[in-house]
This record gives structure tokens, sequence and C-alpha cells, in this order.
């Protein structure tokens, strides 16, 4: 008989009932220390202080008015978003999903305005994950995603990961209106994209005018040092998705653009009940103030070096387990020899929680702020679990 919850997910026998900075807790007793993060979620760790402040606060004012009225805490988090990155405006969605769900449409109506219809297409890349929707798994174009879902919505094109000359052809055809790209792609193994080949791709859609779509919904809010990642490569996108970190736990997301590429978006174009409303605002506010201050963000690249050397050192003395680290910042990934759901198995063996990625490639995506002696903890973990294989 199906189990009461839809078996989409092969979960570990694990369930936790208590969060605490890097730490869970299971019902009889047991810690794990998590780099995890709920996948790139709990951007600041579990109930941290001023998280649970703002929560219960604006919990016991107000949780949820329509769109159809001003909301105070969207308009603020909106406001604070527009000044610490390229982008003119913001919408407020509850997911990655309906980000890329936007920014598809975004993309179509913008062509649509400028009277060529027929720029429908939009460049994609292999190994990409942009949600699970129907858009999206038509962008990321993988048989593993698609499947049995067909007829798949139309408009999409994958190319080879980092092939400028690839792109370079594609990108002049005429019907092409954008290019989606996560600057280091999560669950395609953490594959950072290359700072040539991101501003190659800036300077083709300026040559052509196809809109650039930077997916950072794993990679964005200070996950790899900078508060979104596209900014190591000096360039920016005119659509951006955000999600994941950026509620810190509760679920939001967002769609950042220019004027010009929002323009198009007029009143009656998009919607959502439940998107910007006060709660989550009032949260991804607060992660915002955190997120974005420097010195957080100096702090989240001192202990990103400290994680990257110890992972190295781990590599080095297990060869036969590991063949490399990579990412960027606290987005790491470690290239395993070994079955990359074995060495996930023997670190939950070992009280350690890190997810596995495509490429056979264990993630390793701690709270931004985990303490050094967390990682000195994770480290040591990663190690017994690595001598068990
Ligand atoms: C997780 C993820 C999504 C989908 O976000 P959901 O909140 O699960 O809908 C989209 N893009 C990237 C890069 C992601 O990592």
């Amino acid at each position: 008989m199906i189990s009461a919850v839809l078996p989409t997910y092969n979960r570990a026998d694990l369930s936790f009932v208590r969060g605490e900075g890097s730490w869970l807790f299971t019902g009889d007793g047991r810690r794990y220390l998590d780099l995890a993060a709920g996948i790139a979620v709990n951007a600041l760790g579990h109930a941290h202080p001023a998280l649970v402040e703002r929560l219960t606060e604006q919990a016991q004012r107000l949780w949820h008015v329509s769109n159809l009225y001003h909301i105070p805490e969207q308009e603020a988090l909106a406001q604070a978003l527009v000044d610490a990155t390229f982008a003119d405006t913001a919408f407020f969605t509850n997911s990655g999903t309906e980000a890329c769900e936007l920014a598809v449409k975004m993309t179509r109506r913008y062509w649509y305005d400028r009277d060529q219809k027929g720029r429908t297409t939009i460049l994609a890349f292999e190994g990409a994950f942009h949600g699970r929707s129907a858009a999206g798994i038509a962008a990321a174009g993988s048989e593993k995603m698609t499947k049995g879902f067909a007829p798949l919505l139309p408009g999409f094109r994958q190319l080879p990961w980092g092939d400028a000359a690839a792109l370079a052809e594609a990108i002049v055809a005429a019907d092409v209106g954008g290019v989606i790209i996560e600057p280091v792609q999560g669950e395609g193994g953490i594959r950072p994209a290359e700072v040539a080949f991101l501003k190659a791709l800036r300077s083709l859609c300026d040559q052509t005018g196809v809109l650039l779509i930077m997916d950072e919904v794993q990679c964005g809010m200070g996950r790899t040092g900078r508060l979104f990642a596209h900014e190591w490569a000096g360039i920016s996108p005119d659509v951006m998705m955000v999600a994941k970190g950026i509620g810190g736990g509760f679920p939001l997301g967002a769609v950042l653009a220019t004027e010009k590429a929002a323009a198009c978006m007029v009143a009656g174009t998009h919607g959502s009940t439940y998107g910007g409303n006060p709660l989550a605002c009032a949260v991804g506010g607060r992660v915002m103030e955190i997120v974005s201050d420097p010195a957080f963000l100096a702090e989240v690249n001192r202990k990103a070096g400290l994680m990257r050397q110890s992972l190295e050192a781990i590599v080095a003395t297990h060869p036969d387990v590991f063949e490399e680290v990579r990412g960027l910042g606290l987005m790491l990934g470690l290239k395993c020899r070994v079955t990359n759901t074995d060495v996930v198995k023997a670190c939950y063996a070992a009280g350690l929680l890190t997810v596995p990625g495509a490429d056979n490639v264990v993630r390793i995506l701690p709270a931004l702020n985990i303490p050094d002696a967390d990682i000195a903890e994770a480290v040591a973990r990663l190690d017994t679990a690595a001598q068990s294989l």
C-alpha cells in the first residue's frame, strides 16, 4: 500500500525534533552536525535567535494579507534587495520553482512587448536544475526530470556546460530570447561556471539583446562569500531567481530584475496569493540585514577558507574515497571515487549530514555562520566516515 506521504523521496531513516545552530537533534537524544542546512536553506542555522524574535514578533501582529494591499514588510525587503544588487524591482514567491515560472514569463513577455514574438526560446545548460514545475523540468531537459511528463513546455534548448563556442553559436538563432544559468550548479554537482565563461555570456547577451537570467536559488544569499555568486565574475544578470537561503528556513523566493527587463510585467500579468506575505518578508528582511553585512560576508569567506583547506586535507588522506574538492565559498562538493550515496550514509553513521549531488558528488552546504569549532568537528566526523569505507 502506498504511504500516506506520496513517496517521491528516498528518505534516510532519520527524523529530527529540534535544531540549534549547526546541530539537529533526534527524539531519542542523538545529535547530528548539519552540513546540509535543508539544502542551503537554513543559511543562519537552526533557531537563530534574531530570526525567532522577528518571526514571533510578526506572528503576533499580522501573518497574511492579500497583495491587493500595500505590505510594508514586502516593500522593505524589496528595497533592501534593490539597494544591494543590480536590480530595480522584485517580485516575491514562495519557492525557487515559482521564481523560475516568473523568470520564464517575464522573458517571453519582454519580447512580446517588443513585437519580436518569435523569440520564445530560452537557452539552458546540461546539468541544470531550475525546479520541478513544467517550465523548470523543460529548462533542465534531463531524462531524469522529464521522463513520463511529456508533452514538455516548449521553448528550451540545452547547451553543454561551460562551452563558450557552443553558446556563441546558439545565441544568435532568431528564436532565442533568454539564457538561464546557475553561476554555480547545485544539484548538478557543485559546478562553478568559469569567470571567463560568465563574462563571455554577458557580452554575448549584450551583443544580441538576449536576456540573461541567473538562477541563484542555491548559490545566492551569501552562500559563495558574495551576496550573489555572479558578483565574483564582475557581471550582472537582467533577471535573477532567489529562494532557499533568503527565508532562512521560512518559505520565500523572489525574482529580481532590471527596470528594462521587468517593464513588461504590468498590473494583471502575474500574481501570487501567498508570495510576499508579511510573515515571510519579515523573516526574509532580517536574513537580508544579517547576510548582506560586509563583515558577515568576510566571515563567510574566512570560514570557507578554513572548510576548504580541511576538506583538501581529507581528500589527501583518503585518495581512494575522494577525488577532489570543488565549489565556491560555503557551497562545496566532494567528488567521490566510491559511490556518493555510500559516503552520505557513512556520514549519517558518523553523526554528520551531507547531501548527494549529480556527478557523484557529496555536497557540503553548512550554515553560513557555522562556528569554527563545528567546522573542525565536521571534518573529524567526515574523516571517521571515510575511514569506514
Ligand atoms: C532548489 C532549487 C530550485 C527550486 O527551488 P524550490 O524552492 O525547491 O522550488 C531552483 N533552482 C535551483 C538552482 C535550486 O537549487
